[in-house]
C-alpha cells in the first residue's frame, strides 16, 4: 500500500493525523489511484469536499487559465471573480451578504464575530453563545470553544467564555440556557463529525422562534452539510425557515481552499464594517473562480436533483445491508451524507475496506460516514454495497 519510496521525508510533518496506510497518486471522477496505480471507489470525497469528483476538465481549464491570469491581489483591490462568486453563493445559500475565507473554521470565526458585533451595535449586552453537544465547527480557538467535545476543548482551556451547550434535538435544554445574554445559538443542520444525526423539524423551529422573540442570531454551519449534499442546495433549506448567518466550506471550491460565511441584510446592516474583520488570501481570483465555476457546474449538471435521486438509491441499499448484517446497528442520514453504526471496530473495517478497493471514513460513535463525490451513480453504490459487505463479513 504505501510504497516506502513515497514515504521520503514524512518525518517532518508533525505527527498528528492517523493517516490511512494509503499513498495517493491522482483521481479520475470517483475513483482515486495509490502510487502502485491500485483503484479505490471514493465514499469520503476529502471529507465531504470534492462533490464533482476528481479530474473534472471544465473546473480544472477554469482554474488553470485563472492561475496564469492572476491569482493573488489582497483584499485591497476588487477583481470581479470575487464579486460573480459572492452573488451565485449568495443566490444558492438564501443569504444575502457574502465574506469569503480559507476555510470552515475561519468561517466559524466570522459568524462568531459578526454574531458578537450585531450585539455589540445594538448596545443588548449580549454576548453569550450556545452551541450543542458532539458538535464539530472547527480546530482554531473560537471555533473549538463552541465544539461539543470536551476533549477538544480542555486542552486549550481557557477559551472563549459564555459558551453554553444543549442537547441538540432537545429543545427544552436549549430553552434552559436562553438568558438576556445569550447573543447567538449555532448548530448543524445534519451533525458530520457527531455520528451523522439529522436535525429534526420542530427542533430548528423551535430554534428559530427562540431567536425571533429575543433578538438572538442562529447560526448554521453547513460546512460539511450543505452544497447539495443532503439533496438540497443547503441543509436549512429543507427545514422551512431561514438562519440568519451560514457557514460553508468543504465543497464550495471541490478542493481549493475557501471557506464563507454568509448573512441576511438584517445582520450585514448592524454587524461587522471595514476594519472589524479581514484576511489576506480569503477570496482571492483563484479561489472565487473555483466557488463561480463549480456553482455553474452544479446547476448545468442538476446536481442537487441527481442527489435526491441517487441518495434515495443510497439509503434503500444501506437499509437492506442494516438488514443482512448483524454487526450494522442503523442507518441515519440524508441524500449523500449517510452514517452506519456498527458494532464492529471501525479500524478493523477500515482496513479491509482499504484492502477490497474502497474508501470510507468514521465519525463518533463508531459509524462508518459515508460521503461519496455528488456525482456517483447507482452503479457505484452498487459496487460499495459488494465492498462494504466484504469488509464487515
Ligand atoms: C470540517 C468542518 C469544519 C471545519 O472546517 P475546516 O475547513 O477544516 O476548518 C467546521 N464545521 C463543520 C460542520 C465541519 O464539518
Amino acid at each position: 500500500m504505501v510504497n516506502e519510496k513515497v514515504k521520503n521525508g514524512e518525518e517532518s510533518l508533525l505527527h498528528i493525523y492517523n493517516r490511512f496506510p494509503v499513498a495517493l497518486d491522482h483521481g479520475e471522477g470517483v475513483y482515486l489511484y495509490d502510487t502502485e496505480g491500485k483503484q479505490y471507489l471514493d465514499f469520503a470525497a476529502g471529507i465531504g469536499v470534492t462533490g464533482l469528483g476528481y479530474h473534472n476538465k471544465e473546473l480544472n481549464d477554469a482554474l488553470k487559465e485563472q492561475i496564469d491570469k492572476l491569482f493573488h491581489i489582497s483584499n485591497l483591490y476588487y477583481h470581479e471573480n470575487c464579486g460573480i462568486a459572492a452573488k451565485a453563493l449568495a443566490s444558492a445559500s438564501g443569504m444575502d451578504k457574502v465574506f469569503f475565507t480559507n476555510s470552515g473554521a475561519e468561517a466559524i470565526e466570522g459568524a462568531l464575530k459578526a454574531a458578537r458585533k450585531y450585539a455589540w451595535t445594538k448596545k443588548s449586552g449580549r454576548y453569550e453563545l450556545i452551541a450543542m453537544e458532539h458538535s464539530f465547527h472547527g480546530r482554531t480557538a473560537g471555533a473549538v470553544s463552541v465544539t461539543g467535545h470536551p476533549e477538544y476543548r480542555e486542552p486549550f482551556e481557557p477559551l472563549l467564555p459564555g459558551v453554553r451547550f444543549a442537547k441538540y434535538n432537545d429543545l427544552d435544554s436549549v430553552k434552559a440556557l436562553v438568558n438576556e445574554k445569550t447573543c447567538g445559538i449555532i448548530l448543524e443542520p445534519l451533525q458530520g463529525e457527531g455520528g451523522i444525526h439529522p436535525v429534526g423539524q420542530e427542533f430548528m423551529e423551535g430554534i428559530r422562534k427562540i431567536c425571533d422573540e429575543n433578538d438572538i442570531l442562529m447560526i448554521c454551519d453547513e460546512v460539511q452539510c450543505g452544497m447539495g449534499r443532503t439533496g438540497t442546495m443547503f441543509a436549512w433549506q429543507g427545514y422551512g425557515i431561514r438562519p440568519d448567518i451560514l457557514t460553508m466550506a468543504k465543497a464550495i471550491g471541490n478542493g481549493i481552499p475557501v471557506g464563507a460565511f454568509a448573512m441576511t441584510e438584517k445582520v450585514a446592516e448592524s454587524s461587522l464594517k471595514p476594519g472589524d474583520h479581514g484576511t489576506t488570501y480569503g477570496g482571492n481570483p483563484l479561489a472565487c473562480m473555483a466557488v463561480s465555476k463549480v456553482l455553474e457546474i452544479f446547476e448545468k449538471e442538476q446536481i442537487v436533483e441527481h442527489v435526491k435521486k441517487v441518495g434515495a438509491y443510497l439509503s434503500s441499499r444501506l437499509d437492506e445491508l442494516a438488514e443482512k448484517m448483524d454487526c450494522v446497528t442503523q442507518r441515519r442520514g440524508k441524500g449523500l451524507m449517510q452514517g452506519l453504526a456498527v458494532t464492529k471496530p471501525f479500524a478493523e473495517v477500515c482496513q479491509c475496506a482499504l484492502e477490497e478497493g474502497l474508501l470510507v471514513i468514521s465519525a463518533e460513535g463508531n459509524v462508518i460516514r459515508l460521503l461519496p463525490p455528488l456525482i456517483i451513480e447507482e452503479k457505484h453504490v452498487d459496487e460499495m454495497i459488494r465492498k462494504l459487505e466484504k469488509a464487515l463479513s
